[in-house]
């Protein structure tokens, strides 16, 4: 690796003496310094340095390489970052934390390109599988699989690898269909399928013509595989469930870290994982800072949210002030999203309000009373309008009530007119840039050209017109990189090479800002993180090169070669 630990001794230090540097008071010696690197601050004063200082998990220093010698003591530990880029660590902006740990264990299968990739994937949520545990995906569909199998039964392959990845463990891969299931032959014996089983009525046991089962299930036939899972879950005890848990939060702490990223809002928790998060930063056990907000029935918050407010527990990594993630709309994809006007490829239909008002009114109210954050889905232009109605409804009984920081998750259709809204009621636009890459292909057939343009994912003009830029990927939705995210954040590049809403991208500077400043400020937490500055946390990601200079077409070839966290390398490439 390139970095370099030098433990320098105090002799040198005298050496160095000679350069003008301003002395540091002899009390302030650093723990950890990083030296001779590109240091961009997220800070507008002091837009860039060289080094940094850090004590315990604060930054105590920032500036030239020369200056920050002076805070090197015997016990420093010195890393040379040999002219990398350091940042403030990213801040995925809107995420599920828990279902993004236990997506490794229950696996995403849609954008595999081949049968081998989904054996791997399976191969690996083995190794970390106990005996017996059952191993389930989603998701597969063979016409998306660019290679072939050898061997293939109605073109569909046989179990063999996918029971070598997984010998002790059940496997089901659900089709995306629904309508079957391939699973390996641990599945098979405990679900009872042998060479003779004679499949129920309406369902097909996929056999070679020797007449073993290739492990396909279709239709009715997959009923005993599931019932056979659903058998395991139902056994399993409080300490398994509370196991389950805690094995997807560290998980999903390790895998963001591999990111760079050093905090991770999640849209969706509830009283008993948070109970769970509490012990869990007691014992110093979560990997990455988290800010949570309940989904629950409103009915059920009202008696616990005074009890259940927490900010900046177990030494900042524990915040739970908000609630959120209901939805008030459904995806533009499938037609969900509540628009003003009808789909342009659907005129029958204006999508899907899914909370019902009242519900989100009952939240707004609880949310004023117990000083909680308020943070819904809205991804059409008429939900938006609707929570911008339901917000500015509550704030206007609340006049003493400011800075409450209210969010709408998405915003991903958004009507010219509630602009303005968003500003007057400083209403936090909680974005995703990489939707816009994602959902880019098929929107226009969505809104149509002429709304798309108007009032598709239209980041830029809302920052332009004063408020916060955010981001983040919503994982596990969408893949957590925050190289990616930033990447169409600037160019609004497709896969197909084509660009979509192109005006709508952020500068290089936004971009950053948005996915360390603008997402700390939407978690009231720019005092302690967003930046490199003094007195803030010590979470710094260390990038193979300067995502504010680099072309275009190399953002993606981006490295996270470092994540420390709270003054700790917690992650080294
Ligand atoms: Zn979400």
């Amino acid at each position: 690796m390139k970095f370099i630990l030098i433990l320098i001794s105090s002799l040198l230090l005298i050496s160095c003496g000679e350069q003008s540097a301003p002395r540091a008071p002899q009390n302030e010696i650093a723990d950890l310094v990083l030296t001779n690197g590109n240091v961009v601050t997220v800070e507008k004063d002091r837009p860039t340095a060289q080094a940094v200082a850090i004590s315990g998990d604060k930054i105590i220093a920032v500036g030239s390489s020369a200056n920050i010698a002076a805070y090197i003591g015997e016990s420093t530990e010195v890393i040379d970052l040999e002219g990398n880029t350091a940042i403030p660590g990213f801040i995925e902006g809107h995420g599920h934390y828990t279902s993004y740990g236990d997506s490794f264990y229950r696996l995403e299968l849609r954008y595999d390109t081949s049968f081998d990739a989904i054996v791997q994937k399976v191969a690996r949520a083995a190794e970390g599988a106990r005996p017996g545990e059952w191993i389930v995906g989603r998701g597969w569909h063979q016409d998306k699989w660019e290679t072939k199998e050898d061997i293939l039964v109605d073109g569909i392959p046989v179990h063999d690898s996918l029971t070598a990845a997984s010998p002790d463990n059940p496997v089901m891969l659900i089709h995306t269909s629904g309508h079957g299931v391939f699973v390996n032959q641990t599945a098979l014996d405990v679900a009872g399928i042998t060479d003779d089983t004679v499949p129920p009525e309406g369902g097909e046991i996929v056999r070679r013509e020797d007449g073993t089962a290739t492990g396909m299930l279709r239709e009715a036939a997959q009923d005993a595989v599931r019932a056979s899972f659903a058998a395991y879950e139902a056994l399993r005890t409080p300490e398994q469930i509370e196991a389950e848990l805690r094995r997807a939060i560290i998980t999903a702490g390790e895998e963001s870290l591999k990111y760079g990223i050093t905090s991770f809002q999640d849209l969706g928790t509830n009283f008993y994982e948070v109970d769970l998060l509490k012990r869990m930063a007691d014992e110093g056990s979560i990997p990455v800072r988290l800010w949570m907000a309940f989904e629950e029935q409103a009915a059920d918050m009202d008696g616990k949210l005074d009890a259940y407010r927490i900010v900046g527990y177990g030494n900042n990594f524990l915040t739970v002030r908000a609630i959120g993630e209901k939805v008030l709309d459904g995806a533009l994809g499938t037609h969900g999203g509540w628009l003003h006007e009808p789909y342009n490829d659907m005129p029958t239909s204006h999508g899907l309000n899914v909370v019902p008002i009242e519900e989100i009114e009952y939240s707004a109210r609880l949310a004023i009373k117990h000083n909680y954050q308020l943070a819904i889905q809205g991804i059409g232009d008429r939900a938006t309008t609707e929570l911008l109605n339901i917000y500015g409804a509550e704030m206007a009984k609340n006049p003493d009530k400011t800075d409450l920081r209210w969010r709408i998750e998405h915003a991903q259709v958004i009507a010219p007119d509630d602009i303005p809204r968003f500003v007057d009621l400083g209403v936090i636009p909680a974005v995703q840039g990489i939707f816009a890459c994602s959902d880019g292909p098929w929107v226009e057939e969505r809104l149509g050209k002429d709304r798309t343009l108007e009032r598709g994912y239209i980041f830029n003009t809302l920052y332009e017109a004063g408020l916060v830029p955010t981001n983040g990927t919503d994982p596990p939705v969408d893949e957590i990189d925050p190289i990616g995210s930033f990447a169409c954040s600037v160019t609004r590049i497709l896969p197909d090479g084509s660009k979509f809403q192109p005006d709508e991208v952020y500068s290089r500077e936004v971009a950053l800002y948005s996915y360390t400043m603008g997402n700390a400020i939407a978690a009231f937490e720019e005092d302690i993180k967003g930046s490199i500055k003094v007195g803030k946390l010590a979470d710094i990601a260390i990038l193979s090169q300067d995502l504010l200079t680099v072309a275009d077409d190399k953002i993606m070839d981006t490295e996270i070669l470092m994540t420390i966290l709270g003054g700790n390398v917690v992650f080294k490439k």
